[in-house]
């Protein structure tokens, strides 16, 4: 699986980072990053609920 944020559409409301911080860093302006290159199987659940819970739908994941 990998994750993605859309700079455009994220906002900063860090949700991402506060479910699943082993996926989601925030930058200086608070807005959501990916910190690893795939997501491991482990992880799999927390990054798809911090991409449902996203407010902006900014993440993709696949
Ligand atoms: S939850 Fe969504 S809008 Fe908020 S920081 Fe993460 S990616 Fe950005």
């Amino acid at each position: 699986m990998k994750a993605t944020v859309d700079p455009d559409r994220c906002q900063g409301h860090a949700r991402c980072w506060d479910i699943s911080p082993e996926v989601f860093d925030l930058d200086e302006q608070g807005h959501g990053r990916v910190i690893v290159t795939e997501v491991p199987a482990g992880l799999r659940k927390k990054a798809a609920d911090a991409a449902a819970n996203c407010p902006e739908r900014a993440i993709t994941v696949s």
